[in-house]
């Protein structure tokens, strides 16, 4: 994959990654073996016939490539640049064996931009004439929609944001999701024939009873996990310490990395600490990178291999020159006298045996305090789900962790035809994870409306 140099895309916010070139794409293609028993196709939580769309690029049918993948997964442009491909579908191809598997999200990034750079139009099926509405525009929220739309329900997303996307619009950075990439792929699901309605906060504009007053015959909710959680230590209510919610929200909803052209100021100093080792804590620290900060410095209480980020991204930033203060733990933020950061107090750590989560356990080093000069602290532990709509229909089954319960088949809540998924029933996961959601919503929420 051709790249912006590091000493370049360190100074912009356009996409790191440029794209394969058709001879490239081709090349890679006809590299896969088209197994009949295709391991890859196991790996994929969407289950896309990953050979058939390969087969198509080597024989230079780039659209129907994109055609092929689009009818298991409405969102390639976006999965092909931002899915875990090394832990799924490239992990289980057969040539992992040798190393060397076939770069299956690279292809699948090419073909979605072959198509969508020649805007073909889906022409919506005839409508029935139910109609059907989804809470929230995040990839679960789009592809509920797009599957739903192409059944032909008459579909209204309502998103509390003034733009539709979820995280892939207000979280994840616009030089590893260019934002123009995450509006095409919206207006084509608008082209199905969903509408998007922005500016609703559900909840609190329409109760889920008033929607199914308003002649909704099914709901999804796919509110995301947005809500931000912290270290629970002294300090973190001084000034320049940010969420990484907040801070990417600013960042790339309002545009601060454009400021002045867009009024969104971010108060960044020179020495950053982000707190974490997941895509959040690495979009953070390299969004701070290109806002002018002399140093960031990535904190984490693990080792690098325990690491939940793309390997991908860890080895971009790292070529841009994000510092790493490995199995590290912040007890404390030290203010100054102004009330603003002036320094982080952490310890040390090393690895005990694996916890619930299958990781090593990160057990405190007595006696290792040492002081980090920091003027920013970005704080990238981990989302809780959004409590909102939940807190506004208490007959909805919730779980302790703030989740949704869903059984898992059909994404079904405890309320009659109200269905959830994606993070909201999950806790912070994947954007494939949130889009198999959708569509197992999709499925089910046809099946009830027909029965009904
Ligand atoms: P979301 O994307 O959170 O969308 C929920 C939507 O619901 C939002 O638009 C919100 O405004 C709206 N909403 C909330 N409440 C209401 C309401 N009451 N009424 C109406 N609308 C409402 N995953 C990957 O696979 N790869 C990555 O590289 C990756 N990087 C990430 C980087 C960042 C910074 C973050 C935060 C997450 C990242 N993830 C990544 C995780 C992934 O983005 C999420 O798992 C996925 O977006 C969840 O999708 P969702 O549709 O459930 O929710
Ligand atoms: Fe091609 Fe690998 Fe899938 Fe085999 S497992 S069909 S080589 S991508």
């Amino acid at each position: 994959m051709p790249k912006q140099k590091p000493k370049v895309r360190i100074k912009n916010f356009t996409s790191v990654a440029l794209g394969l070139s058709k001879q490239q794409a081709v090349r890679e293609a006809k590299r896969c073996l088209q197994c009949k028993k295709a391991l890859c196709v196991k790996g994929c939580p969407v289950e896309i016939d990953i050979p058939a769309f390969i087969k198509l690029i080597a024989e230079g049918k780039f659209s129907q490539a994109a055609e092929k993948i689009r009818e298991k997964n409405s969102l390639p442009a976006i999965c092909g640049r931002v899915c875990p491909q090394e832990t799924q579908c490239e992990l289980t191809c057969i040539l992992q064996k040798k190393k060397n598997p076939i770069a299956i999200g690279w292809l699948e990034r090419f073909a979605a931009d072959w198509q969508l750079s020649r805007k073909t139009k889906k022409k919506p099926k005839q409508r029935k004439k139910a109609k059907a509405a989804i809470v929230g525009s995040g990839p679960a929220g789009l592809t509920c929609a797009g599957e739903l739309a192409k059944m032909g329900y008459k579909i209204d997303i309502f998103e509390s944001l003034h733009k539709p996307g979820g995280v892939l619009v207000y979280g994840i950075p616009e030089f590893r999701l260019p934002k123009h990439t995450v509006e095409i792929e919206v207006d084509y699901i608008r082209s199905l024939g969903a509408e998007v309605r922005e500016n609703m906060l559900i909840g609190k504009s329409f109760s889920l009873e008033e929607l199914f007053a308003q002649g909704y015959r099914a709901i999804f909710i796919a509110v995301g996990a947005g809500l931000p959680q912290f270290l629970g230590i002294p300090g973190e209510n001084l000034d320049r310490v940010y969420s990484a919610n907040e801070f990417l929200t600013r960042v790339n909803l309002m545009k601060a990395y454009l400021f002045p052209e867009y009024d969104t100021p971010v108060n960044l100093s020179k020495k950053v600490a982000v707190i974490g080792g997941g895509n959040v804590a690495f979009d953070a620290a390299r969004c701070a990178l290109r806002l002018g900060a002399d140093e960031v410095f990535l904190v984490y209480r693990r080792t690098e291999k325990e690491m939940p980020a793309r390997d991908e991204e860890i080895e971009n930033a790292k070529e841009e020159g994000l510092k790493f203060y490995l199995l590290t733990l912040p007890t404390k933020i030290i203010g100054d006298d102004n009330g603003y950061v002036q320094a982080m107090q952490c310890l040390k750590m090393r690895l005990g045996q694996p916890d619930q989560s299958g990781r090593r356990r990160p057990i405190p080093i007595e006696g290792s305090e040492f002081t980090l000069n920091v003027d920013t602290v970005i704080v990238a532990i981990g989302q809780r789900p959004n409590p909102l709509l939940a807190g506004a229909t208490p007959e909805l089954k919730i779980a302790d962790k703030g989740t949704i319960v869903v059984d898992e088949a059909t994404q079904r809540t405890n309320l009659k035809g109200v269905y959830a998924g994606g993070d909201i029933t999950t806790g912070a996961d994947t954007v494939i994870s949130a889009m198999a959601a959708g569509k197992r919503a999709a499925r089910a929420m046809n099946e009830y409306i027909m029965a009904a």
